[in-house]
């Protein structure tokens, strides 16, 4: 699961549903065992009631038995009368254990399960409290078993039965309802539930959008709103902040002193480069020397292009590379840029060719930058161009947009090596072990991508390695 939002979610409806059916069991039983409590308590009593009629009726009339035209004994019908309404099983004895009454539900029972009853009434160790019996293919019943000594010896014992059906069926009503309350109730409260949690956590949420916007890098300065309270989120967002204005200050320290040892830097050597140069041109100087001192400037240049790299990267970063914009064509631009190309190409042994629209493309863009982004490009693509390849440099418009694109059949990029590229002092392995002959700073991308940025623009590349690589640059056009 992903958001902790989900994860309390899931341990929210876990914990209802373990209480919800901790407490339904506990319900169903302590419910089932006091309907059964309640069943034995009505049989209980419907025994004592029964002994209490025998025994008034003994009292009033004296006799309570007499024959029936087949010569049974059976209880006098004033009696049975009475006793006819009582429900459940109700079974009385003579001394002699026969059967003086049976009670209608009983007498209903089939004359298979009706035997089974007397039997009960009839059987040793009577006498007793609530006991279970389970019929052969029949109900269950719970029975009670009374003697009536207050009715003068003619009644053996009282057996009151019921059937346990009863108490099951309410038992099943508790399960269908406790069902459907888990039904009804559980999915409305997990609902609220993801709600409540969703609630706690929207302030995180919000949060984790600032906190994307600030660490984008280029907004470092802004600061997250820190609630009034001092709770756990308020401490975060304190937190943060404090973090940040560290960051803050060590961001721009290295960016001031990036920009200043560039700065100062610059000076030194254009003294020695204005040194080496004039040492260059005296004509009594030994070959050795003359090399040597070709070398030097050669690598005086490649620092002063390296520090101009390091100052224009470090102002972008804080901020004070000013753009000049004004509107140029930029057919001039590539034209220019293609004309060094062509000089660079030639030197290479690579084919160059460009192609302009021939209609104007006037965009607002500062001149200088773009040209050197082109220049930086098309420098690349004849760079790792091997002899005999060929550098496509191309200008055109597509959805509005000002695009142009450096095409080579170079060296290519590995796939690996390609989110990299754009990184700063990023240089391709092959690149570097052949310094001497690709000699590179690995910003000049890096300058590039910024000014494409900086004029709300893109850079894109494509490359196979063996193949040749693609650059693609989109200007808007407004
Ligand atoms: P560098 O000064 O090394 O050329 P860049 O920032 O211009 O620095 O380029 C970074 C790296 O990207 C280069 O070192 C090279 O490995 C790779 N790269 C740039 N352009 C090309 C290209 N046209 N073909 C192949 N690799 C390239």
């Amino acid at each position: 699961m992903e958001s902790i939002r989900g994860r309390m979610t899931i341990w929210y409806a876990t914990a209802l549903i373990v209480s919800l059916a901790v407490f339904a069991v506990v319900l169903y039983f302590a419910r089932r065992s006091a309907t059964y409590q309640d069943l034995d308590r009505r049989i209980q009593s419907e025994a004592d009631l029964t002994a209490g009629i025998l025994a008034e009726s003994y009292h009033a009339r004296g006799l309570l038995v007499r024959k029936d035209t087949t010569g049974k004994p059976v209880l006098i019908s004033e009696v049975a009368a009475v006793l006819e309404v009582v429900p459940d099983y109700l079974l009385v004895t003579s001394r002699d254990g026969q059967l003086l009454f049976g009670s209608p539900d009983a007498r209903s029972l089939g004359f298979a399960h009706f035997e089974q009853l007397t039997a009960l009434a009839s059987s040793p160790g009577g006498l007793s409290g609530p006991k279970r019996f389970q019929m052969p293919s029949g109900p269950t019943l719970d029975y009670v078993v009374r003697s009536v000594p207050e009715a003068g010896g003619q009644i053996g014992i009282i057996l009151a039965g019921a059937d346990t059906r009863s108490a099951e069926l309410q038992v099943e009503q508790l399960v269908t309802t406790i069902v459907i309350a888990f039904l009804v109730g559980v999915v409305p409260a997990v609902l609220v539930g993801r709600w409540i949690a969703g609630q706690a956590l929207e302030p995180v949420d919000s949060m984790i959008t600032e906190i994307r916007e600030i660490t984008d890098g280029r907004s470092l300065h802004r600061r997250l709103p820190v609630p009034m309270e001092k709770d756990e989120l308020g401490r975060l967002a304190a937190t943060l902040n404090q973090m940040w204005t560290r960051l803050e200050r060590s961001f721009a320290a290295l960016r001031r002193f990036t920009a200043d040892a560039s700065h100062e830097l610059k000076t030194p050597l254009t003294v020695v480069r204005a040194g080496v140069e004039r040492a260059i041109t005296r004509p009594d100087m030994p070959p050795e020397t003359l090399a040597t001192l070709e070398e030097t400037l050669q690598e005086v240049n490649r620092m002063t292009e390296l520090l101009d790299s390091l100052l224009t990267l470090a102002r972008a970063d804080e901020g004070r590379a000013e753009l000049h914009r004004e509107p140029v064509d930029l057919r001039d631009i590539i034209e220019e840029a293609g004309e060094t190309g062509e000089l660079l190409a030639e030197h290479a042994g690579v084919g160059i060719d460009i192609k302009l629209p021939p209609d104007p493309l006037v965009v607002t863009v500062d001149r200088s930058r773009v040209r050197q982004l082109a220049l930086n490009l098309i420098e690349n693509a004849v760079k790792y161009t091997p002899r005999g390849g060929q550098v496509s440099v191309e200008l055109g418009t597509n959805d509005g947009r000002a695009v142009f694109t450096v095409a080579d059949t170079g060296i290519g990029i590995a796939a690996g090596d390609l989110p990299h590229i754009f990184d700063r002092f990023w240089r391709a392995d092959s690149a570097r072990t052949r310094t001497s002959e690709r000699a590179g700073t690995g910003l000049g991308l890096a300058i590039c991508k910024w000014i494409a940025e900086a004029h709300g623009g893109t850079i894109d590349v494509q490359s196979r390695p063996g193949r040749g690589t693609t650059f693609t640059v989109g200007l808007p056009r407004a």
